[in-house]
């Protein structure tokens, strides 16, 4: 990934923004911020949004012996999610969690 000289003088490099509440690859100038998304990052910003549409919605937690589950929508299975190890478990925002798998899903 090549690196470019924003407006400002300041140089554009490959980082992580959230937009749309999506957090995705963007180019983000290190001086006065300003964010740019190259094509493939904007493909993929368009397939979040639509794997999103598929599977967003209220959900369920149960308890399973001394754990608790979440129930997720069937259609996650299409992303390869199945039962089975997660990588890590942390809080993203004040109301959030983030599953993080060990490949890319979506
Ligand atoms: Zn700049």
């Amino acid at each position: 990934m090549k690196t470019s000289t924003c407006k400002c003088g300041g140089s554009i490099k490959l980082d992580r923004c959230l937009v749309e509440n999506f957090l995705v690859e963007c180019m983000k100038c290190d001086k006065c911020g300003e964010i740019l998304f190259t094509p493939e990052q904007t493909k993929q910003l368009i397939k979040l949004r639509e794997a999103n549409k598929k599977i967003e919605g209220k959900r369920k937690i149960i308890k399973v012996g001394s754990s608790i589950a979440a129930l997720l929508p069937k259609k996650v299975e299409e992303y390869g999610v199945k039962e089975g190890l997660i990588d890590s478990v942390k809080i993203l925002s004040s109301n959030s969690l983030e599953i993080k798998f060990d490949k890319e899903i979506v």
